[in-house]
């Protein structure tokens, strides 16, 4: 999980990490109120920031420096609502504006490949560290670090001094790296970058912005919640969440249901194939049901489906294993019954393939049932290709 600008910086400053102060505004008055405080204590120059989960921010026009509360609140006026990548700014960051000397580079993040972390330094910072990387190697420190060592002083001094750090700087950010470090342990962080890490014209190291990813995997002991805007994200996906489902919203016209991440990925894939031959249509989502498929979790994920107007046939892919195709069968079953009880409409079409275990006593419940809405085919690319054709028409 990604966490806003502001939401790095706040868990920054509780490990003490130096960060510019700042307050998070909704609508361009609750800047200039924030905007007043700052000129009232003697810092009227702010930075009003586009909160979005996305990088390159500054390029878009999402950051800028304002002169005091009027200039701030326009700034503010012009950042919300703005549409960076595809996210379309709800909060701004006011903060107060920082004279930067020199920009650097600093992150520490999960290194899968080398089953390590690993901490990148550079001093050239500012831009996209991957663009250093290819423009200029030598400029980029990547230094491994041991997981139970972590980054104590005489590493993080070493890190930095790779980095080519200049000595005006050089112990400020080694404090501030291994400050960090205790971010990414406690927080199960899988990346927690700083970009610009700036060295100010009165000498301070200070984080400038702030990107860092949580472990979804560690929620047992991390209160994501708290940290999470599910409000904010697409509204099937937010209820599908709520109903505990592994959905998905992508942006064709043949809804998924499939027992097993493989089967599912596989099953978007032959039905995109098959979609080429019907106009281009496309999976509109990813659902994996898991191995259960009980009749709940099998009515919610049609629920969640047909409730999406741009689903305009389903293809249900079940391979039976522990769960066995009748008890998959009995599912849908009672899910269109619980469905129909439940007044949701249940008459997009939705082809069916079981395969597996009890297939055909699963395929018999279905045919005896004799639901209007479900045709079934044998096998995955027959029933892949009836889909798509369904939701061409
Ligand atoms: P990003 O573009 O999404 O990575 O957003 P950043 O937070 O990194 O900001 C982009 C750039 O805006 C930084 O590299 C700085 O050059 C500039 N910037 C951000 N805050 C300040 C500030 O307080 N003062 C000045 N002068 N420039 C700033
Ligand atoms: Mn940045």
């Amino acid at each position: 999980m990604d966490l806003f600008e502001y939401q790095a910086k706040e868990l920054f400053a509780e490990y003490g990490v130096p960060v510019p102060q700042g307050k998070v505004a909704s609508t361009p008055e609750e800047a200039r109120v924030i905007a007043e405080e700052f000129a009232a204590a003697g810092k009227p120059r702010v930075v009003v920031k586009a909160q979005v989960k996305t990088g390159g921010r500054g390029k878009a026009g999402g950051v800028k420096v304002a002169d005091g509360p009027d200039d701030a609140t326009a700034k503010a006026e012009q950042i919300l609502g703005m549409d960076i990548k595809g996210h379309t700014v709800h909060r701004v960051l006011v903060e107060e504006a920082s004279d930067i000397a020199e920009e650097y580079y600093f992150s520490f993040l999960l290194d899968r490949a080398n089953r390590t972390f690993l901490s990148i330094c550079s001093a050239e910072g500012g831009m996209e560290i991957e663009e250093v990387a290819v423009s200029n190697p030598d400029a980029v420190a990547k230094v491994s670090i041991d997981a139970i060592q972590g980054a104590p002083a005489e590493i993080a001094a070493a890190i930095v001094a790779q980095g080519k750090l200049p000595e005006a700087a050089a112990k400020g950010a080694t404090e501030l790296v291994t400050k960090l470090w205790d971010v990414f342990v406690a927080k199960d962080a899988t990346l927690v970058e700083v970009n610009p890490l700036i060295l100010t014209k009165d000498g301070n190291v200070v984080a400038l912005d702030g990107k860092v990813t949580l472990d979804e995997n560690a929620e047992f002991r991390q209160d994501l919640d708290a940290l999470s805007f599910a409000a904010e994200g697409d509204p099937l996906e937010v209820k599908a969440k709520e109903k505990g489902l592994n959905y998905v919203k992508l942006d064709g016209e043949v809804g998924i249901i499939g027992n097993g991440a493989g089967l599912v990925m596989s099953t978007l894939d032959v039905v995109a194939y098959a979609g080429e031959e019907h106009g281009g249509v496309k999976p509109a989502n990813f659902l994996d049901i898991g191995g259960g498929a009980s009749a709940e979790v099998m009515a919610n994920g049609l629920e969640i489906i047909l409730g999406d107007p741009a689903v305009k046939s389903v293809f249900v892919n079940v391979f039976g294993g522990i769960t066995s195709c009748d008890a998959v069968a009995n599912g849908i079953v009672q899910a269109l019954e619980l469905l129909e009880a439940g007044d949701s409409d249940v008459s997009k079409p939705l082809v069916v393939r079981l395969d597996g275990n009890n297939a055909e006593l699963g395929r018999k419940i279905l045919n005896d049932r004799n639901h209007p809405a479900v045709r079934q085919v044998a096998t995955m690319d027959g029933a892949a290709a009836q889909a798509a054709e369904l939701a061409a028409k």
